[in-house]
This record gives C-alpha cells, sequence and structure tokens, in this order.
C-alpha cells in the first residue's frame, strides 16, 4: 500500500504544472486513480478544487495537444498546427464521460466540442454507437 501510495503521488507532481491542473491532467489521474483502486470521478474533481466549470472544453488536438479543434471539410482541424484529424472527438467524450456526467445529451456533447450544428453532432455520436436511451431531444448517450 504504501509504494502503491508514493507512486500515485509521484504521477500526481507530473499531472500538475505550476499549480493547474488541465483537462489532460485530470484525465490522467483519474486513470490513475482508477487504476489504483481510488474511486470515484466526482470524488477527485471535488478532492483538488475542481469545478466542472473549470474544466477546459473543446476538442483537444492529438498533435500540439492545443484545445479548440474546429470542423472543417468533414474533419477536426486545428487552428494552432494546422493538422487535421477525423477522430478528435472520441476524446473528448470520454473526457466528458470521466469528468462531467455519466450520460451525455445531444446538447452537452455540443457544448463540450464546441460544435454549433444539432445535425452535425448527432452524425458523430451516431458514428460512435454509443449505447443510449430516450428518443429524440430526451435521447442520451452512455459510456461503452
Ligand atoms: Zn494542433
Amino acid at each position: 500500500m504504501g509504494i502503491i501510495c508514493w507512486n500515485v503521488s509521484k504521477k500526481l507532481k507530473e499531472c500538475i504544472k505550476d499549480d493547474v491542473i488541465d483537462r489532460k491532467g485530470i484525465r490522467k489521474l483519474c486513470k490513475l486513480l482508477l487504476k489504483s483502486h481510488v474511486p470515484g470521478t466526482q470524488d477527485i474533481l471535488l478532492k483538488y478544487g475542481v469545478a466542472k466549470s473549470e474544466v477546459i472544453t473543446g476538442v483537444q488536438c492529438p498533435n500540439c495537444k492545443a484545445f479548440g479543434m474546429t470542423r472543417v471539410r468533414r474533419k477536426w482541424f486545428c487552428e494552432k498546427c494546422g493538422c487535421f484529424d477525423k477522430s478528435a472527438h472520441v476524446e473528448a467524450v470520454k473526457d466528458f464521460f470521466l469528468l462531467m456526467n455519466s450520460t451525455m445529451s445531444n446538447k452537452q456533447f455540443r457544448e463540450f466540442t464546441h460544435l454549433t450544428s444539432v445535425d452535425m453532432a448527432s452524425k458523430l455520436l451516431m458514428r460512435m454507437n454509443l449505447p443510449s436511451s430516450g428518443a429524440n431531444k430526451g435521447r442520451v448517450y452512455h459510456p461503452q
């Protein structure tokens, strides 16, 4: 147990830079704590005094790690490094389930990924084949 604690605290320091923990850091932390059998995503945000509103939203560029990719020519485009990615939103969805909520509506998906089009959001969500419940506007998606 002692070794595990030491390991967690060492890795924890790697997640936090300049006293700031970003979405990537929180995600790393979640994985680490889950691996160490420490329960609860909600508890993690609470424990580190991070409000849901403080979690950085937007699709993260897999290349340069900048947040806020936009949809260009049916792909995600990073204005920072110019890279295109087809499925960058998948990671954002995983982050959402880990950090924000256990279910996700079309609206929540759009808010989290900064998408404006309901249809585009529906298409992307449908292609992910996530389990869902409810219908039409009441439909929510669940983690796989
Ligand atoms: Zn980039």
